[in-house]
């Protein structure tokens, strides 16, 4: 039978309904899928041991001869014993329910086998072990595939097997055999079949090394290609305000010196906006380092030049701190600004709603509701969005929709590894704060356990007698079996009677939570036992310890995040963090982050640890899960796929070349890689 790319699986031989709904399930409909379905592990059956070697409980491999076979009943069912001698003794091998399997098992045949041994009435046995004909070479490394239930791994190898054998022809190449050979990978069919059945070692990791670098290569392409598609559509180059240099205008405006890292990066912007671009900008720095006040200029330029602008930060507290602070900013120079909360009355709502759409509001800040329907701009042109990682691909795109292609801007505290920004924010631009307004700041870390609370609660005494503000975090509200905020709160009142002691956490009310900030700004208290709730950009200028109770639970981003709360006066600012648990690699994750300072290194070893999930928030990011590359490991193929992938675009921006042409095709109907 010929087969293509395109042929269903279920007009294979031995493919019946049952079975290709379970390939379904496993994302598999035609043969294109199949191929792409990649092993999770193998099996070298080269590894084998003498069966005099063998102990009961392992599991091994053995490469031996038939000597004799039987049919045989247990208990009523049939099955099939085996001896197999490799001269250093027999071990019995037992199927049970698949006699055919006799006109396998032939006298002085060789096979591999392989699977867990036992002794059974003092013989060595393997029942329904996995075996190979010892002459079939492309079998001695074994495929190992995840699996669903109703397809089994000997039967998915031995489809795999009749495609790979049958395939009419292979996938296109994505680059020219002179391009492969610089960057020294094999070819496509030499990748897919060593990737399924590899003749040994050395092809399996070439032919990993090619589809890794396919995969990357796929989606570096995609990314950098839609990037410079709608790159220059910005429309905001003849503006006059760009012309009077808005960098200075907006300095004067405002009641301090912004720092070189902010002008950079504002710099950056205004760059973008020069050429006619459609900004896509990624902007980084960490906690304190003052990237509200470029959320706040890029509003400003738009709304001066007539054109609306939103800020869309993930919790009430924080949009109400940011209006706050620049509401008079606004208003002095005549730009309407409103504050947009999911918790405001329906008829609040409608007014803002109206005044948004009508174009008297230039400037909104607001949480979730700014996503809702009702909300439609006359001319949105800037969308940015505050603590990015909070948000998924999703929301972040319908806010997007609300303006005709506006310029887009995402800020994040958390330092993103360059791997992460290659594949998940592949198609932005980047810019950091490189700086921090207040001569930067000391933070010192210790790390204690459970028992050690005492010392802890006498440190917090001192501060409270010295009048230094702190906070007390733990990882949740309310909760019987651990250390909670209410808990917290409770024994910390208890043991510090008369001093001005709060709490603070999600579930309080906005006025609530308001009132609580506001105190604590102007020092009427001094300790704030809270929840991650003020992990998220809210600006506490005073405080000068913070202690972060089960520690454990939080990601080491997280960590780094909550100690950037303190140690900015100037002060020296203390951060102790407090394991619950006894397991010991956890508390040395702990630890490396006690010796860690750099936001980026602390990352990046989450990323290690954790896999992205962590950095990239819990929400869908709107890029398909990678079939075999992994951007922590394989980061020197990322890196190539990106160089490869730049040089072509530069060369061909709009892969009209006819070298290109196969490529382009691959990059927007390939099934590999699809937006959602
Ligand atoms: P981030 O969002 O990067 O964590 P913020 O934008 O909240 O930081 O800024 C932290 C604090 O620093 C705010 O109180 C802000 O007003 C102040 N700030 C920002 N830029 C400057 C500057 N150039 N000089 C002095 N203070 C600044
Ligand atoms: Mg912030």
């Amino acid at each position: 039978m010929k087969i293509n790319l395109k042929t269903p699986l279920s007009s294979l031989p031995s493919i019946g309904e049952k079975r290709k709904r379970c390939f379904e399930k496993l994302g598999i409909r035609k043969v294109e899928d199949m191929i792409f379905f990649f092993p999770r592990k193998y099996i070298d059956l080269r590894n084998f041991k003498k069966i005099s070697l063998l102990s009961p409980g392992e599991v091994a491999s053995v490469k031996g001869k038939v000597i004799v076979r039987e049919e045989n009943k247990m208990q009523k069912i049939p099955y099939l014993k085996v001896a197999i001698s490799d001269g250093s003794g027999v071990l019995f091998i037992i199927f049970f329910n698949q006699l055919y399997l006799k006109n396998v098992f032939v006298p002085e045949k060789e096979f591999f086998i392989n699977g867990k041994v036992e002794i059974f009435r003092g013989e060595l046995q393997m029942v329904n072990p996995l075996y190979e004909e010892a002459e079939k070479k492309r079998r001695w490394i074994l495929p190992v595939y995840p699996l669903t239930s109703g397809l089994t791994q000997k039967f998915i190898r031995n489809v795999m097997e009749y495609i790979l054998e049958n395939l009419d022809e292979y996938p296109p190449e994505i680059l020219p055999f002179n391009r492969r050979q610089k960057l020294g990978l094999p070819n496509i069919r030499f990748s897919l079949r060593n990737i399924h059945f590899p003749l040994s070692d050395i092809n399996l990791e070439k032919a990993r090394n090619y589809l890794v670098f396919r995969e990357f290569f796929i989606l570096q392409m995609n990314l950098l290609y839609r990037k410079m598609e709608q790159q220059y559509n910005g429309n905001f180059e003849k503006q006059s305000v760009l012309k009077n240099n808005p960098i200075e205008k907006f300095e004067s405006l405002l009641p301090f010196k912004l720092t070189e890292g902010q002008k950079k990066v504002m710099e950056d912007i205004v760059e973008d906006l020069k050429k006619g671009k459609v900004i896509q900008r990624l902007i980084q720095g960490e906690v304190g380092s003052g990237k509200t006040v470029i959320a706040i200029f890029s509003l400003w330029l738009f709304a001066i030049s007539g054109y609306q602008g939103c800020l869309l930060v993930p919790t009430e507290i924080l949009a109400e701190q940011h209006f706050l602070n620049w509401q008079e900013f606004f208003l002095k120079q005549n730009i309407g600004i409103s504050l947009l909360l999911g918790q405001l009355s329906k008829k609040e709502k409608e007014k803002i709603a109206e005044k948004i759409r009508n174009g008297e509001i230039k400037v909104v800040i607001g949480t979730h509701a700014l996503l809702s329907e009702s909300i439609n701009f006359k001319n949105l042109k800037i969308v940015i969005v505050d603590e990015q990682h909070k948000f998924g691909v999703r929301q972040r795109e319908l806010l997007k929709k609300k303006g005709d292609r506006p310029h887009y801007i995402i800020m994040s505290a958390t330092p993103i590894p360059r791997s992460i920004a290659l594949t998940f924010y592949g198609g932005f631009d980047f810019s950091t704060i490189g700086d921090m307004p207040v001569g930067g700041r000391k933070v010192i870390t210790y790390l204690f356990s459970k028992d050690e609370k005492e010392k802890i609660y006498q440190f917090i005494g001192l501060q409270l007698k010295s009048k230094k503000q702190g906070f007390v975090i733990t990882p949740s509200i309310e909760s019987r079996e651990t250390d909670s905020a209410i808990n917290e709160f409770k024994i910390l009142k208890e043991r510090f009677k008369d001093q001005p002691i709060s709490i603070l956490h999600g579930k309080m009310d906005l006025k609530e939570k308001e009132e609580i900030m506001e105190k604590f700004k102007n020092k009427k208290i001094y300790l704030l036992v809270a929840t991650t709730i003020i992990e998220t950009g809210i600006d506490i200028p005073e405080a000068s310890y913070i202690v972060i109770m089960q520690a454990e639970r939080f990601g080491l981003s997280q960590l780094h995040q909550l100690r950037g709360r303190i140690g900015r006066s100037g002060e020296i600012g203390y951060c102790l963090l407090v394991s619950f648990t006894d397991d010991e690699e956890i508390n040395k994750r702990l630890e490396n982050f006690v010796e860690k300072e750099s936001g980026l290194e602390i990352a990046e070893f989450d990323l290690e640890y954790r896999g992205p999930g962590d950095l990239l928030g819990t929400r869908q990011h709107g890029i398909p899960p990678l079939k075999i590359g992994n951007i922590v490991s394989d980061i020197k193929f990322l890196n190539l796929a990106r160089k490869e992938a730049e040089r072509i675009l530069e060369e061909d921006p709009k892969l009209e070349k006819p070298e290109n042409r196969v490529l382009k095709k691959i990059i927007f109907e390939g099934k590999e890689w699809k937006r959602k």
